[in-house]
């Protein structure tokens, strides 16, 4: 059959290209699979990865394409996998459009989708004036006056204390929740942080740029821009499905070559990471399952 490859992987973003680049370039028949929906489309600029600091994220892509289609055993296909099974031991693929392909291995790198706070127009602010990584937009936002979005204790806590490197003008809303204790309240108080603890109505601005924080009870903040803890999840559950087991943080669980609990299933970036999520970690980890892919079939093939 002609859609039989070594590996297929699902999911096109800085894991799945790197780990392409790292298969095309072991002679490895591959294909890619990629609906073009990264979590980090909503951004502008991308930060921190040497070498493109202050890329636009489909310029990033661009350049990976053009990267790996110097290796002819990969194919790229814009499609979405909407079904993945374990026959034996080939794993079979099933397109959104209904295209089968069958593959010895596959590496799940859907990556994560974040769900933001229930705020009425967040969406129009998240990934322009608003974020949720300081080590990604923090240095654009230094010395602003900011808002830190928190609806969580633990993480929140720490996450305050995180933007407070970046700018020292901040108001935390918890966003109509009481979740901070007394000691948290004493400390982020000392640090001439304001706590707002009531509901957030909507944001105020132009093309995504934020001036104003508007509350239910009608009170309004200048701020502008900020940062928010998404809850992120899962992009896909092919993992799930087939049987892999996840941390404690909710990434897929591998060992240090991608590899999950069934054998031939493979994972990497965020969807594997889960936190700290950064494109050149994910790059990283997509090369660190396709390593694993290679040493898994050199030595089944050797042994044959
Ligand atoms: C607002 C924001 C800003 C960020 N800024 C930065 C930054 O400045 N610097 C930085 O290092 N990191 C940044 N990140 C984090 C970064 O985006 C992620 O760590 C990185 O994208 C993870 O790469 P990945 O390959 O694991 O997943 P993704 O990049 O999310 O790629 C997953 C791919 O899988 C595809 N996919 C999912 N399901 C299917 C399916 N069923 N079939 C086919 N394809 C599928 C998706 O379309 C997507 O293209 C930011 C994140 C956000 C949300």
């Amino acid at each position: 059959m002609n859609n039989l490859f070594d590996c297929a992987i699902i999911g096109g973003g800085p894991a799945g290209l790197n780990a392409a680049l790292v298969l095309g370039r072991a002679r490895r028949n591959t294909i890619l699979f990629d609906n073009d929906n990264p979590r980090n489309a909503v951004t502008q600029e991308s930060h921190g990865f040497i070498t493109r600091d202050g890329i636009k994220p489909h310029e990033f892509r661009e350049i990976a394409h053009r990267d790996i289609s110097k290796y002819p055993s990969v194919i790229h296909k814009k499609k979405e996998i909407f079904s993945i099974t374990k026959k034996e031991q080939l794993f079979e693929l099933v397109t959104s459009d209904k295209e089968l392909y069958q593959s010895k291995t596959i590496i799940i790198s859907t990556g994560l989708k974040d769900v933001l706070p229930d705020i009425e127009n967040i969406v129009d602010y998240y990934g322009k004036s608003l974020f949720n990584c300081p080590y990604c937009d923090g240095w654009e936002l230094r010395d602003k006056p900011l808002v830190v979005i928190i609806e969580e204790q633990t993480q929140g806590f720490h996450f305050i204390q995180t933007v407070y490197n970046w700018s020292k003008d901040l108001i935390v809303c918890t966003n109509g929740k009481s979740i901070l204790n007394a000691e948290q309240k004493r400390l982020i108080q000392n640090n001439g942080i304001k706590i707002i603890e009531n509901k957030i109505k909507n944001f105020i601005g132009k093309d995504g740029q934020m001036e104003k924080i508007y509350f239910e009870s009608g009170d309004n903040i200048i701020r502008k821009g900020g940062f928010v803890l998404p809850q992120p999840i899962q992009a896909s559950d092919f993992a799930k499905k087939l049987g892999c087991e996840y941390n404690s943080l909710g990434g897929i669980s591998v060992d240090f070559y991608g590899r999950t609990n069934i054998q031939g299933v493979y994972a990497a970036g965020d969807a594997s990471v889960f936190a700290p999520a950064q494109l050149i970690i994910a790059a990283a980890e997509g090369l660190k399952a396709a390593a694993g892919v290679n040493r898994d079939l050199i030595q089944k093939e050797f042994l044959e």
